[in-house]
């Protein structure tokens, strides 16, 4: 049934020697941050080692080994959502910088007064904030669709949003706070039929699903390394490259430029003219090196394993008394929300963390979607494929502890 061997995974990943309150780390806050393996670790260290140098100016042995590696880097993310062309991907700090840098080039550039942007009920504020300040900036009009009571998009009512003034549709294929899949292509498709153009939020999405854009056919793609056992500090912004190169760059310093004299300046296309000055070039690497990780165990077991893990832990959780399950789509990847009779969220989070188990407490980033179902906070527990039967045994078996305290 398991694709893979979970246990050999595990060894790895150095974190997970560690103790905490005197018990093995568990570690259920993957859709915060993953942990990293030891290749991608080894890779960075190598790059400091043995690569060091800034890229692209400088003639010698280790500007080019870094530069090798920085653009070798470019290809793995490109093949990993299997876009056309290095030249659509765009290094950034994480998914947060990337729609920033949407917002503030294209959108700053194409959208107009009395224009729509349509977001979902479900997004991240990273999807949310820069819409809005743009829309305020610019007097858009920001649209919402509606989700169900599962906390899946409602998409007769997304039909009923999109008219003439749509410009853009921006979602997430994933949702941090709930694990809604939503159905990225239908949206896509229909937001083109309507001729606006869409963002797709990768970030929850790419350590648990297969990503194509191509396939899917949206205008940008985002997504944080950190999230798919890479490291912080860097991500990736895909986008169709006639709409990158028909889009004038936010930022302007070195390396973006073909030409420059105070009176004129001409930059490069795409992906250069939106990575001005020294980028991150290390951790661009070891992000190329999480995602040959990810390529070696396959995404497609990934997804088998980590499905069968999250019915396992669903299954086990509806029996604790008391116990409220927050998204319940059909269709869902690794976060099991939840709020517990009795209990404060952050009570569940600490009495989690005395047996060694990490989960997030809070409002996830997301408070639109929690206020939909009534709530401020939940506990969040989120698996990621090195988590085990064993590990959602502990932490089911903690929480029917608590709330036979509480009842
Ligand atoms: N969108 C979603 C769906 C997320 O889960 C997150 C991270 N929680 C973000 C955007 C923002 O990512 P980052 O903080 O890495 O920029």
């Amino acid at each position: 049934r398991i694709p893979f061997d979970v246990n050999r995974v595990r060894s790895d990943f150095p974190v997970f020697r560690e103790r905490v309150n005197g018990k093995p780390l568990i570690w259920f806050d993957n859709a915060a941050t993953t942990q990293k393996p030891k290749q991608v670790i080894d890779r960075i260290t190598y790059f400091y080692e043995h690569e060091n140098s800034n890229i692209h100016r400088a003639a010698h042995e280790l500007a080019a080994r870094a530069t090798d590696a920085y653009e070798a880097a470019r290809e793995k993310v490109r093949a990993f959502v299997n876009a056309g062309s290095v030249n659509e991907i765009v290094f950034v700090r994480g998914t947060t910088e990337a729609i920033n840098l949407v917002a503030k080039t294209w959108g700053d550039q194409n959208l107009h007064a009395g224009d729509e942007i349509i977001v979902s009920h479900l997004e991240h504020h990273a999807n949310i904030v820069p819409w809005k300040q743009l829309a305020d900036r610019k007097g858009l009009v920001l649209r919402v669709i509606p989700v169900d009571d599962d906390g899946q998009i409602l998409l007769g009512a997304y039909a009923g949003l999109l008219n003439p003034k749509t410009k853009l549709v921006s979602f997430t294929q994933v949702s941090n706070a709930l694990g809604t899949v939503t159905p990225a292509k239908q949206i896509i498709e229909m937001a083109h039929a309507a001729g606006a153009k869409v963002l797709l939020d990768g970030a929850q999405s790419v350590s648990h699903l297969r990503t194509d854009v191509t396939a899917l056919n949206c205008d940008w793609f985002v997504f944080s390394g950190h999230k798919v056992f890479g490291p912080t500090g860097i991500g990736a912004l895909y986008g169709k490259e006639d709409i990158l190169n028909a889009t004038q760059p936010w930022q302007g310093g070195g390396n973006m430029i073909v030409d420059v004299t105070f009176e004129h300046i001409q930059y490069h296309n795409a992906p250069s003219r939106f990575e001005a000055g020294t980028g991150n070039i290390a951790d661009a690497v070891g992000l190329g090196a999480a995602l040959d990780y990810v390529n070696r165990l396959g995404i497609e077991n990934i997804h088998q394993y980590e499905h069968f893990l999250l019915e396992y832990a669903t299954g086990l959780m509806k029996n604790v008394p008391g116990l409220r399950l927050i998204g319940t789509a059909k269709e869902k990847a690794s976060v099991l929300s939840f709020v517990l009779d009795g209990y404060k969220t952050e009570e569940v989070g600490a009495a989690l963390n005395k047996e060694g188990i990490a989960v997030r407490s809070g409002h996830h980033c997301a408070q639109p979607i929690l206020r939909r179902f009534g709530l401020e906070t939940t506990v969040r527990p989120s698996l990621a494929f090195y988590n085990t039967c064993e590990e959602v045994d502990v932490l089911v078996g903690t929480l029917h502890r608590l709330s036979g305290q509480r009842r």
